[in-house]
């Protein structure tokens, strides 16, 4: 039957259905995430195609590989994706999935689905989110090849390797290569289709926390691993995929971790053999994963007195690509503090950015901002300044950034200058409506802001942020600041996780 269904699909042509829906859940927010917080995009509407093309990321790949054959026709499946937050709330988990299912059901019979997912995702009544809807879209399609995309920091349930075909991961963070992911997945579905290839996988978890102040893979531990994953798939062509990825320490679930997942041209032992061997390379530098970050009073102080500026201070533990409140205060209280100068906060607070407008452009701001979402972040903290601007909050970013996104949106934005600014040198606080990964540097640059031009630019994220500051900054400090993606595992309770993990308790 198999058989017949490939010949078929040879010699006319293949319908393809491709879907995404992407969200990276942080079990310590005690914010779900709700409906209004996904941008949609509906399978089959008028912007789809130009939505994708505009992007750097799988789909985008996937629509690379597939557009150039005159073969493939496509159909155009639901799109669904929203900021890292707490997990997803039941019924908006239930309804998502329900039309990722009915938008590839819309179109003629498919041969082959395409379907990028997070890996992170936790719903509130499936922790292991991702796992759950591979088995719907494979119980809802049984007998055609799917292939899964999934982020470097996903947590991956071994058996979610038994819905799909293959499983294929980001290699890089920050994460660059997702358009160059999505060409390999769509190589392979389309190669499985065509008969030339029958994929096998195989999974392996070290039994370990990957801590995230490691997870750059452009340098430091992983550096080596990686390449000898890239290694692997560039020189053997029996191993059509190698993923080697660290997972989300901030999930509360079974699986969480890193994983390495070989994909070969049907040879088991090899796919077994290779993900062996990339995991316990992971296992070896267990012991190189040590804290080594400062505090925020600590980074402040030396970053006042850098040799170069600007040093680019990452604030960790609100990094809001890994789900926190985006309001944290603890870095901007010691740059009051200590009365720091040049420096560059941005900080999710709607309330502040109605006063800053009922101020108006030039009119005093005098209020206290942040520390509102919850009681992680630090407390609310006094500003004194002046507005300078308002934007609606929206920019692009036209090079490739983590996550390959062209788009992106920060709702109404409000720009103070601070207490302490010169005429030269300007302390910028910027107000937003709604939380913002700070993956693109336009993100201060559309607003009128010379990041080179000041001494300290602050980041809420970990390692995200890098592509976007590392051109730009002299220096880039991970700052070890509490909050809800503090990277010290030791500070949150989990209950899922298996409690022998090492590295859960430093
Ligand atoms: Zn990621």
């Amino acid at each position: 039957m198999r058989f017949i269904v490939f010949t078929l699909a040879c010699c006319y042509g293949q319908n393809i259905g491709i879907a995404m829906l992407m969200h990276e859940s942080n079990s310590f927010n005690g914010s779900l995430t709700q409906r209004a917080d996904f941008t949609v995009t509906r399978g089959g509407a008028p912007n789809w195609r130009a939505f994708f093309a505009a992007q750097k990321n799988e789909v985008t790949g996937a629509l690379d590989v597939f557009g150039a054959d005159s073969k493939v026709r496509i159909t155009e499946g639901l799109y669904g994706s929203a900021t890292p937050k707490g997990p997803v709330a039941k019924a908006v988990y239930e309804s998502l999935v329900s039309e990722l299912i009915a938008s590839l059901k819309a179109g003629p019979k498919l041969d082959g689905i395409f379907l990028a997912l997070h890996g992170a995702m936790v719903a509130e009544h499936f922790p292991q989110a991702d796992d759950e809807t591979m088995r719907r879209v494979r119980e809802a399609f049984p007998n055609i090849p799917i292939v899964v995309t999934h982020d470097f920091h996903a947590n991956i349930s071994p058996r979610s390797l038994s819905y799909c075909t293959a499983l294929i991961v980001y290699q890089q963070t920050p994460h660059l290569d997702t358009r160059e992911r999505g060409q390999r997945a769509a190589r392979i579905l389309l190669r499985t289709l065509r008969g030339e290839i029958k994929p096998v996988q195989s999974i392996v978890k070290p039994p370990m926390v990957f801590n995230i102040l490691y997870h750059n893979t452009y340098s430091g531990v992983l550096h080596p691993i990686t390449q000898d994953s890239m290694a692997i798939e560039r020189n053997n062509p029996k191993i059509l995929s190698a993923s080697v990825l660290a997972g989300y320490q901030y999930a509360d679930v079974p699986f969480m971790g890193p994983s390495v997942i070989v994909v070969t041209d049907n040879d088991r032992d090899l796919a077994e053999r290779e993900a062996k061997r990339l995991s316990d390379r992971l296992w070896a530098v267990r012991h190189e994963l040590k804290m080594n970050a400062p505090n925020p009073a600590t980074a402040v102080a030396n970053a006042m007195k850098a040799p170069k500026f600007p040093v680019a201070l990452m604030d960790t533990g609100d990094n809001i690509g890994g789900g926190s409140a985006g309001d944290s205060t603890f870095i901007l209280a010691e740059l009051l503090k200590q009365k720091a100068e040049g420096w560059v906060v941005t900080m999710y607070d709607p309330a502040a950015v109605d006063a800053a407008l009922k101020a108006g452009i030039g009119g005093n701001f005098d209020m206290a901002v942040g520390g509102k979402s919850d009681k992680q972040h630090g407390t609310p903290v006094r500003v004194r300044g002046r507005v300078r601007s308002f934007d609606d909050g929206n920019y692009i970013e036209p090079a490739v950034r983590h996550g390959g996104s062209t788009f992106y949106r920060m709702g109404l934005t409000a720009v103070i200058e601070a207490e302490g600014s010169t005429p030269l040198l300007k302390n910028y606080l910027v107000l937003t409506k709604e939380r913002s990964s700070p993956n693109s540097i336009h993100q201060i640059v559309h607003l009128g802001i010379y990041p080179e031009r000041q001494k300290i630019l602050v980041a809420k994220g970990t390692i995200a942020p890098r592509a976007a500051y590392e051109p730009v900054s002299a220096e880039i400090v991970l700052v070890d600041s509490p909050g809800a993606t503090a990277v010290n595992p030791a500070h949150f309770t989990f209950k899922l996780v298996p409690k022998d993990l090492f590295g859960l308790r430093p």
